[in-house]
């Protein structure tokens, strides 16, 4: 059974396509499409043994598809034997108001991601677009939004709840959680990693967003990310936890509607509005160590976020099994990983220096023998945890 799982941008189409059929779940072919709406759209398909590279005009998500789905059924290529041989096309999701878990597209899901749309700002609008365009283009295949929330909704009532009147609450203000799919795949692999189910997990995902979540015996208890993608740890550009007293002054003193406010809260903040250096975490890094002092406070502002969350989480889950890494920083970048652990012997927590410098993306232990708490680098699967759940969704027995 094959399954396509798209990764969308206002102007971009990433897929990745899994065999769920046969062992192992092979990942047939990736690729991604940049500029779509232009004349000069890029296309790149990757399949075990070949590559395809073009520019061309495309003018929008549903040709993009197309072009993906011909390469692939090319003889050959080989990949498919036709497009009618992917079963669904899986999204990862971000946000809805009323649908939480995972559902078909349908316009009722669709009305409901759009009442979400300025809580998630840069995810919904070109999600909703898309998926209005490939199910037009492509009316017999199934279209599945896996919603990044899913994962958190065994979050307890005390923790995922602001202290605001009951009616509020009531109209979905709550911290909802995102980043599910990584973490759920964190929640499943590391009890094949550690060969037990009864685990209490730190999960860290520090990527272009971050999110730190606590996970016991496989569940969501707590996240750092609340009613949007914009709250919690600082991200590359959107700022993270922010006091929302903090409006009035600055629409007063600058001048700035609510939504320029909110805008340069959402784009325009993060790392990129302390460091002044970019938003990519390896430009702010060379940035500092070059001397400059407002991308070191960047880095800093973040680790203190991280540390903060995860000191909080060891209280929440009385201690921990493991503390992992994920996505492209926590993959990635060995100075984020020491100083999100320094001094951290008293709690049990001890890095071998080595192991975090030499880690090249595997799976790997970066602690020290002794250390009470293993600490973890694996690189998280997002797509894989999309297309699983959009088959058992639409081919497990019942559905
Ligand atoms: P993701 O959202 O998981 O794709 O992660 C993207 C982020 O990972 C970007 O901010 C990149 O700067 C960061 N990243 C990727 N590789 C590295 C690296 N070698 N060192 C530091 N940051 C990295």
């Amino acid at each position: 059974m094959r399954i396509l799982v798209a990764n969308l941008g206002s102007t971009s189409f990433k897929f990745r396509l899994y065999d769920l059929g046969a062992p192992g779940e092979p990942l047939l072919a990736r690729g991604a499409v940049e500029r779509i709406g232009s004349t000069e759209a890029r296309v790149k398909i990757t399949w075990p043994g070949g590559e395809r590279e073009l520019t061309t005009a495309i003018v929008d998500h549903g040709v993009a598809m197309q072009i993906c789905l011909d390469t692939l059924s090319e003889p050959g290529v080989g990949v498919l034997r036709s497009a009618s041989e992917v079963a669904a096309i899986g999204f990862k999701a971000v946000h809805s108001k009323d649908h939480h878990h995972v559902h078909r597209v349908d316009e009722s899901l669709l009305a409901s991601m759009e009442a979400f749309s300025s809580v998630a700002p840069a995810h919904n609008p070109p999600y909703i677009q898309a998926m209005r365009t490939l199910a037009k283009r492509f009316p017999s295949l199934p279209l599945v939004a896996a919603f990044e929330t899913d994962f958190h909704q065994t979050i307890p009532e005390a923790t995922g709840r602001y202290a605001i009147p009951d009616a509020w609450t009531a109209m979905g203000v709550r911290k909802w959680g995102f980043h599910g799919a990584s973490h759920r795949f964190i929640s499943w692999r590391m009890p094949e990693l550690l060969g037990r189910t009864d685990l209490k997990l730190i999960s860290c995902h520090l990527g272009g967003s971050s999110s730190v979540c606590a996970i016991r015996n496989g569940q969501s208890i707590a996240t750092s990310m609340g009613m949007s993608p914009q709250t919690g740890l600082p991200h590359n550009n959107r700022v993270g936890e922010f006091d929302v007293f903090a409006l009035p002054v600055i629409l007063k003193e600058t001048g700035l509607t609510l939504e320029q406010a909110l805008n340069t809260l959402a784009n325009h903040s993060g790392l990129e509005g302390v460091g002044g250096a970019g938003r990519d975490l390896r430009d702010i890094e060379q940035a500092a160590e070059a001397g400059n002092a407002r991308a070191q406070l960047a880095i800093d502002l973040f680790v203190q976020s991280i540390r903060h969350y995860v000191g909080a989480f060891l209280f929440e889950l009385d201690g921990a099994d493991a503390i992992v890494f994920t996505a492209g920083i926590g993959e990635n970048s060995s100075t984020i990983r020491s100083a999100v652990l320094r001094n951290l012997e008293w709690f049990g927590i001890s890095l071998d220096t080595e192991k975090n410098q030499a880690t090249r993306g595997g799976e790997t232990v970066i602690s020290t023998p002794s250390s009470r708490v293993p600490v973890w680098v694996v690189p998280t699967n997002e797509e894989i945890v999309v297309a699983r759940q959009t088959r058992d969704l639409l081919f497990s027995a019942g559905s």
